[in-house]
């Protein structure tokens, strides 16, 4: 049986609208996320133990029962009891390069990538919607770090509708470092603000989800149009993150002040983004921002578009 070696990209959320609370107690968004190529590797081993292990080289990251990549392994294990009994058990290696509790669906493609690696290593060759419903089961952004590229995301986040590539554009990211926030606690904050801003009926959500696809951010997309694009980035979550959290909203508007494309906080945040037409503007806007606050927990990454999710560098003999 082979080794293999997995990139998982991170994802950002050009579009993020929060319709309203389902009966499972999740909230019924509608999203455009894009996958970029700021990415972490995943490398799989064959081990002789029925075990699962699992190693980062992040202290911050749990490697333990509750890191992502060990549950989606834990869940082909259950779902293929035979293949684990037959192939032995699984050393997962994590090298982390996107930044952790960021908002960049980074635990959610690291367990996407176990997935599609346990697939090819137990030779099961499931389908891609396989590996999605699969991948539901984790949670609501991995099944999105499957297939990867510019997506619409209704329901949890789970139901897909690919969209043409958009990947011609780059994009610097700010995070502080020692700046973490909860995405439980950013949607248990907007539903307490703006609870009573949701759509009730199941119909009307529906009819709301199916909105976003014949929507401005839509367009844009279909146009190739990267101005339009960062004009028309929007996050709910940005009203309870930003006013908590100054430091985000400082980072936000030094972005804005910038000239570049757009900003936007991606997912939960804490990270901001801004769109660039270039690899050039994207370092020349980082500089910008830099030398505006040059606070050391600050970091950057300047990175691209990318029009697929999980990809395999190496199988290895
Ligand atoms: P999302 O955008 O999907 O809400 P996120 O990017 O904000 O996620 P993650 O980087 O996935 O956040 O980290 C959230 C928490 O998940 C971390 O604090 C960490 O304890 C836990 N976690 C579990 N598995 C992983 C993993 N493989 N990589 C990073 N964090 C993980």
């Amino acid at each position: 049986m082979h080794a293999y070696s997995l990139l998982a990209p991170a994802k950002i959320n050009l579009y993020l609208e929060i319709l309203g609370l389902r009966a499972d107690g999740y909230h019924e968004l509608a999203m455009i996320l894009q996958s970029i190529d700021l990415a972490d590797q995943i490398d799989l081993r064959p081990i002789s133990t029925q075990t699962i292990q699992i190693h980062c080289d992040r202290p911050e990251v749990p490697q333990d029962k509750t890191n992502l990549a060990y549950r989606a392994a834990e869940l082909m294990c259950e779902q293929f009891p035979e293949r684990f009994a037959q192939f032995g058990g699984i050393e997962i290696t994590i090298t982390k390069q996107i930044p952790v509790a960021a908002g960049l669906a980074g635990g959610s493609t690291d367990g996407a990538a176990v997935l599609v690696g346990i697939d090819m290593m137990w030779q099961l060759g499931l389908t891609q919607p396989e590996l999605q419903d699969l991948a539901a089961k984790l949670g609501s952004d991995v099944p999105f770090c499957i297939a990867g590229g510019t997506a619409i995301a209704t329901g949890r986040g789970e139901k897909l509708d690919p969209l043409p590539n958009l990947d011609s554009l780059y994009l610097v990211l700010g995070k502080y470092r020692s700046l973490e926030v909860s995405t439980a606690w950013a949607y248990q904050t907007y539903r307490s603000q703006f609870g009573h801003t949701y759509i009730q009926d199941s119909v009307s959500l529906e009819s709301r989800a199916h909105r976003v696809h014949s929507g401005s951010m839509v367009q844009a997309i279909l146009n190739q149009n990267g101005l339009q694009v960062g004009q028309r980035l929007y996050n709910d979550l940005e009203k309870v993150v930003l006013p908590s959290y100054p430091q985000v909203l400082e980072l936000r508007e030094a972005f804005y002040n910038t000239g570049a494309l757009g900003t936007m906080m991606s997912g939960s945040g804490p990270t901001v983004f801004a769109l660039c037409e270039s690899e050039k503007q994207a370092q020349e806007i980082q500089q910008q921002v830099r030398n505006e606050i040059p606070d050391p927990d600050l970091e950057f990454w300047v990175s691209r578009f990318c029009n697929q999710g999980i990809q395999v560098i190496s199988p290895v003999s």
